[in-house]
């Protein structure tokens, strides 16, 4: 129902205040995690949620004291947990601590924040580019801070939560494109570009759920048409596309001037924690100074700034670990539809979906791959619509041709048993 106003509202409560307005256990939101949770276990499958990791997870992890082929992680360049990377964190822990100790702009600026984002420019071709802790507070926070009340946001439909949250904090009007097509933003715009001040278009480099991209240079061409702002979030496309892992700017060829906000995170090809923004050194300075995210919290720990450097410059000296990934996603993604699997709308990247349309087969799905060893995480409703529940492959430049034969030549048969392909034989 339509929610209670504030001071003044018409709909002033009567009577004593619901339980279910101050009792958690009440809570409408709180109950139907509850019935779910109940379905789950009452299914007798087993909880995909929360499983523990027991070490390091790579093309391998271990679980409840099993080893498992894993597709569970986005440590797509098999950099967390590489002893180079380990020893560029320790190294960060020994000289500046486990804290900086303040924000970066009262004191908590250190030598190794400044070495990561000067690489990260250079790596990039950008002018400059700003760190913070985490990847999700990045989008929230930079989007909250660039418009406001007099601006719109056009975001693809399927733009991550991050994004959304940051609209949302805005403030901005708020409105999603149909997935990756541009001709629907050109038409949201030439509607609506002149009732607002400013405008955002906001897109992913790789979309983390069903590993497809969008045409980029189409949006650059529409962002200056319509004189509006282009922010790329490259959380999963860094490290992933292009020849040398410089993401989607790399793989088409877009000019770095050419998109406002290069946003992306440290967690996945960099083997670390946090995200990053990169653009024109005036955007960035600007930023640095008034970003209520970044100048009200404190600076990324020397760890995963140290981590992040140690993944970047391994990443610099090993392109065939781009490669070697992009090799494996083609191969995986080849078998898996030469066995007839849906893979909905992969393209090759490390990011491959197995659609099973039904949160009780994605479970079924993931579960009886855990039992022959392979991890893979399903993706259930609400996350994705009912009809397009999957069990997500993420894969990494570690897992060999012979894990992913095996991988495929099992998913195959658990597949079409769950889908009941062929039962009417
Ligand atoms: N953007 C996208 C597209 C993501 O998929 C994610 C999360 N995986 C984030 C931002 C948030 O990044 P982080 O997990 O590093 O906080």
């Amino acid at each position: 129902g339509k929610p209670v106003g504030g001071r003044g509202s018409k709909s002033r409560i009567s009577g004593p205040i619901p339980e279910s307005y101050f009792d958690l256990t009440k809570f409408p939101e709180f109950l139907l995690l509850n019935d779910q949770q109940k379905q789950m276990e009452a299914s007798g499958v087993r909880n995909p949620f929360f499983s523990v990791h027991e070490g390091r997870v790579d093309n391998m992890t271990r679980i409840d004291g099993r080893e498992l082929i894993s597709y569970a992680s986005y440590n797509y360049l098999g950099l967390s947990g590489h002893p180079d990377v380990n020893a560029s964190a320790k190294d960060a822990i020994d000289t500046f601590g486990t804290s900086v100790s303040a924000s970066r702009i009262v004191s908590g600026e250190k030598t190794i924040h400044r070495d990561l984002e000067a690489e990260l420019s250079e790596f990039l071709g950008v002018e400059d580019v700003m760190t913070f802790p985490g990847g999700h507070a990045t989008n929230e926070t930079i989007i909250g801070h660039l418009v406001g009340p007099q601006d719109l946001i056009v975001h693809d439909a399927f733009a991550h939560n991050s994004i959304v949250q940051g609209a949302i904090l805005s403030g901005a009007r708020r409105r999603p494109f149909k997935h990756n097509d541009w001709r629907d933003l050109f038409e949201i715009l030439k509607d609506a570009r002149r009732d607002f001040r400013r405008v955002l278009i906001a897109v992913e480099g790789l979309y983390s759920m069903d590993g497809d991209y969008p045409d980029l240079p189409r949006f650059v061409e529409i962002k200056k048409r319509f004189k509006a702002w282009l922010y790329v979030d490259e959380a999963h496309s860094i490290g992933t596309l292009g020849e040398t892992g410089r993401g989607i700017g790399e793989m088409y060829g877009v000019d770095r001037g050419d998109v406002d906000c290069w946003m992306g995170t440290l967690s996945k090809s960099f083997g670390s924690c946090g995200g990053f923004l990169a653009g024109k050194a005036e955007l960035i300075q600007f930023l640095r100074y008034t970003t209520p995210g970044y100048v009200f919290a404190a600076g990324m720990p020397p760890a995963n700034a140290g981590a992040a450097l140690g993944s970047l410059r391994m990443l610099k000296a090993n392109p065939h670990l781009v490669k070697k990934l992009q090799s494996n996603s083609q191969l995986f993604l080849k078998l898996a539809q030469d066995a007839g699997i849906d893979t909905g709308m992969a393209l090759g990247t490390p990011i491959i979906p197995i659609i099973c349309g039904h949160n009780s087969r994605a479970l079924l799905l993931s579960e009886a791959l855990y039992k022959q060893g392979i991890n893979a995480q399903p993706i259930l409703y609400p996350a994705v619509p009912q009809e397009e529940t999957r069990v997500r492959i993420f894969m990494t430049a570690s897992h060999t041709e012979e894990q992913i034969r095996h991988s495929v030549e099992v998913l195959a048969k658990a597949w079409n048993k769950v889908m009941n392909v062929g039962s009417e034989a």
